[in-house]
């Protein structure tokens, strides 16, 4: 059998990732029946290429999905990409800005159809990504958000919301963004904090000769007030109650109000009301029926009814108001004022907040129900602690602005009528008006916010509003991994649609993964130049190393500290297990050992040992065979449990310490010995094949490439019970039948006495390939370890033992444990050197020993210090004391 000499992923990767799709292992049938375990992806934008949290976020699903298709589940994950209204069309417009085009000179029809052609071009970017780190998702099932099918459960949604009086359109304060032309939500608008000033300007109270004082941060919105209130407990300005100022620069009157919206204890205790351009203020003035005066239009500029100022940019226009204001001497005075100022999350602009028509979803009976699921448990965030998070955005929702001034989207199923001002929302496009009867309607221009799609994700990638047999046996999904940042956005929306429109929550777990951070620990980003690409390490690494340097870290609840020395020992670790499956197909080929495969194949449990009969007609089943299935079953029981957990860091730590530490340090080195005394398909062979193929089953979730290459050549084709792949034999698990305490125990020994023998060569600053002779004295059952062992320590330490059971050894170089005393000799060359350190040795417990019995014989210590204290100190005096007796006995040795 051959296996090349180095490890190089790029030669097989790219062969597996394509064959696993054309083979349909990642294919899931509602047919084939079946324990059912299935799960969304969270839609990446379809302008997305792959960066680090999607390989993360990725590569924990696929550990999970993979080892659920492996425990013979009907598994399904279920892909697709999000069309990312506002994201796609500014990449789409860049690209038209960069031809001199602008979207508006084109046209609606046009611009789109450019959208689509751009999409079908660089669309799938990020699938073929993520084909190529592994991601198995059934490809058959892709779907993209504005697909026909996907597009019809929109429209359907919309409808029936509508039609239970859930949508409605209204004059609504929104956040606007003046760049975009765009109304935003709440959540995309970013909050930066900036030294701003505090204007206070007085109004001139008609009739007297007073003024209010009011204080603003942004002055130029005075133009567009239609009150000043102040408070009905402040007594400072009760009188002027009924009265009226005149606004400054409009020559406007305006009346005084009484509302809670002043606040006594702030400021002056008068506010200015601006119901057009504040969302308090818009508030107010429904309560006191004030008109609003609109003075900044949706480009940021000054509309008509700003008088002298209309025409000029609002920042402009703020300048030369102010200066005004002074010259009339109505500038009481000027405060720096720290603020946070919203600004546009895509494009940085400062937002205006706007009065205008939007539709919106009332969220309130809505998200009643999705509080109870999640109160209920019947909704489950791990880690538990984000389930606060969601219950503050539920208990606090506002009403869901759902539309959005785009053209790259579904658009809204409304339809206007030009004759009436009639509204219909329908399925489907109506050719008349329902009120007057009138031809030429005109369908709404705006298009839905992308998330009111995704929220229909989970049942509108299977068929919804036809009753599919997909949503009959994949939904409710098990569960969603994603990230924090969208529980909003995304997770509480599903729930929120899952809910009303499937009687179900759309999934039964919420898995809520970390970040990315750099060895500083500091958030990956562009700006800061510390990203790593997933596409330029799995090409350094290889795919498996980085996927196991990702999980590594991902302890929930924590962020993922991923660095390049990481990725630097996990191709390490990947390298290791080539070696290993190298030095196995090495010694198969000069046994004449052919490929091999398990038969035993009944069920997931962990094979037991192969138990050879002898001639003698005796079992003679070898230590380590034993001791590796018992390690093996402990393994597949803890990483069993880890990953069911989420504890992708747990398993893939112990897969570590399986395959580096037991496998390849120990396990395979006592082999060693067997090989060279074995040939052909024995007992040695048998079981250290169903060990390694066993192994490789359990490490395929984590690192799928690497196992099912060498898998593949383990097993022979075509042989009985054989799948396929990799990816659908059965993932193991614990049995009892396995396990082997007395073969840990043991092995433990054995471990013990060679790294004993392995220590004190160290100290001694020995070459390891000198060989050395020595004597075990060893206790009860390590006695026989030593004795069965003898040429395996002779092998592994280079020590050549003899064996008394009757006093521990006087001399030469001496290390004990409370199983056993090793003794090894020490060469003639090297005694002085011995003798010198004996006595260090020496001195120095004489110093602790002396030390301790102070401690113990100091009265004021001893009347304060805890039990638990003074009883480890006498116990570490009794071990110290024995180990100078040792010392002594080995410096009287030497002199010998
Ligand atoms: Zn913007
Ligand atoms: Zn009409």
């Amino acid at each position: 059998m051959q296996i090349e000499k180095i490890y190089e992923p790029q030669r097989f990767e790219p062969h597996w990732s394509r064959w696993w799709i054309e083979q349909g292992i990642y294919r899931a049938s509602a047919k084939a029946g079946g324990r059912v375990f299935s799960l969304v992806i969270p839609p990446p934008n379809v302008t997305g290429s792959l960066h680090m949290g999607h390989m993360l976020e990725h590569t924990e699903i696929d550990m999970v999905i993979r080892r659920h298709r492996m425990l013979g589940d009907n598994t399904l994950w279920l892909p697709g990409t999000d069309h990312a209204g506002i994201a796609t069309q500014m990449v789409v417009e860049r690209k038209l800005a960069e031809e001199g085009i602008d979207r508006r000179a084109m046209g609606r029809e046009a611009f789109v159809e450019r959208v689509w052609q751009w999409k079908r071009e660089s669309g799938d970017t990020i699938k073929r990504q993520m084909i190529q780190i592994g991601a198995s998702c059934d490809w058959s099932r892709e779907r993209f958000t504005l697909d026909e099918g996907l597009s019809r459960a929109v429209r359907e949604v919309f409808v029936r919301l509508y039609q239970k009086g859930l949508i409605y359109r209204g004059e609504y304060m929104v956040n606007w963004c003046p760049r975009c032309l765009t109304a935003i939500s709440d959540l995309e608008v970013t909050h930066e904090d900036s030294q701003g000033s505090l204007w206070h300007i007085r109004y001139p109270v008609n009739g007297t000769d007073r003024f209010l004082v009011v204080a603003t941060t942004r002055p130029e919105t005075m133009l567009g007030d239609t009150a000043v209130a102040i408070n009905a407990l402040d007594s400072r300005y009760m009188d002027l109650h009924g009265r009226n100022v005149q606004l400054p620069l409009m020559d406007r009157e305006i009346p005084i109000i009484l509302d809670d919206l002043a606040d006594p204890e702030f400021g002056t205790g008068v506010v200015k009301v601006t119901p057009a351009h504040d969302p308090n203020d818009f508030e107010c003035g429904k309560r006191h029926n004030l008109q609003q005066v609109k003075v900044i239009d949706e480009a940021g500029h000054m509309t008509a009814a700003a008088g002298p100022y209309a025409g000029l940019d609002r920042f402009e226009a703020r300048r030369r108001i102010v200066a005004d204001l002074e010259k009339l001497g109505l500038l009481a005075k000027i405060e720096p004022y720290a603020l946070s100022v919203g600004k546009c999350q895509r494009c940085k602009t400062i937002v205006e907040p706007l009065v205008s028509k939007q539709w919106f979803v009332k969220m309130k009976p809505l998200a009643e129900k999705a509080i109870a699921a999640v109160e209920s448990k019947r909704i489950e965030f791990i880690p538990e602690n984000w389930t606060k998070t969601y219950f503050e955005w539920m208990y606090n929702i506002r009403d869901w602005c759902v539309s959005r001034q785009l053209w790259w989207g579904h658009r809204i199923p409304a339809w206007h009528c030009r004759g009436c001002e009639e509204v219909m929302v329908a399925r489907e496009a109506p050719s008349t008006c329902a009120r007057c009867g009138a031809a030429g309607l005109e369908q709404d221009p705006d298009v839905l916010d992308t998330w009111f799609s995704s929220g229909l994700w989970p049942f509108s990638t299977m068929g919804w509003p036809d009753q599919t047999e997909d949503l009959a046996v994949y939904y409710p999904t098990a569960l969603l991994i994603t990230g924090f940042d969208i529980i909003f956005f995304w997770v509480a929306r599903m729930i929120v649609m899952g809910l009303e429109f499937m009687n179900e929550a759309p999934f039964r777990q919420v898995y809520i993964h970390g970040l990315i951070r750099d060895a500083e620990r500091q958030k990956m980003s562009k700006t800061k130049g510390n990203v790593i690409d997933p596409l330029v390490v799995t090409e350094q690494y290889g795919t498996d190393a980085v996927r196991l340097a990702l999980v590594m870290g991902a302890a929930p609840g924590t962020d993922i500290v991923l660095t390049q020395e990481r990725m630097e020992s996990t191709r390490a670790f990947a390298n290791k297990i080539w070696n290993a499956a190298r030095f196995l197909f090495l010694n198969m080929e000069r046994s004449g050992v052919e490929p091999w495969f398990p038969e035993r194949r009944d069920n997931e449990a962990i094979p037991e040992v192969y138990k050879p009969q002898a001639d003698s007609g005796r079992l003679t089943v070898p230590l380590e065979d034993r001791w590796i299935f018992s390690r093996l079953n402990a393994c597949a029981e803890q990483v069993n449990t880890a990953i069911a957990q989420y504890r992708f860091h747990e398993a893939a730590q112990v897969l570590w310490q399986f395959f580096w530490h037991e496998f390849c340090d120990w396990y395979l080195e006592l082999k060693k010995l067997r090989f060279e005394e074995n040939s052909g398909l024995n007992s040695h062979w048998r079981n250290t094949l169903a060990a390694f193929e066993t192994a490789l089953r359990l490490l395929h979730p984590v690192m799928p490439f690497l196992t099912e290459e060498l898998w593949q050549r383990l097993t022979p084709e075509g042989a009985a019970g054989r799948p396929v792949s990799i990816s659908l034999a059965p993932y193991p698990q614990y049995s009892h039948g396995a396990a082997d305490l007395n073969a840990e125990r043991e092995v433990q020994v054995l471990q013990d006495i060679v790294g004993a023998a392995r220590d004190l060569r160290a100290d001694m600053k020995l070459d390891p390939k000198l060989p050395l002779s020595g004597i075990l004295y060893a206790r009860g059952a390590a006695h026989k370890v030593g004795i069965e062992n003898a040429e395996a320590i002779r092998r592994l330490a280079n020590v050549k033992l003899d064996f008394s059971q009757d006093s521990a050894p006087s001399g030469g170089a001496v290390r004990s444990t409370h199983e056993f005393d090793l003794a090894l000799e020490v060469p003639m060359a090297q005694t002085g050197a011995h003798r010198t350190r004996l006595e260090k040795e020496k001195e120095q417990l004489a110093k602790v020993i002396a030390n301790s019995r102070r401690q113990l014989s100091d009265e004021a210590f001893m009347s304060k210090a805890p039990v638990r204290v003074v009883d480890s100190i006498r116990q570490k005096l009794g071990e110290y004391e024995a180990q100078l007796e040792k010392t002594e006995a080995a410096l009287a040795g030497l002199s010998k």
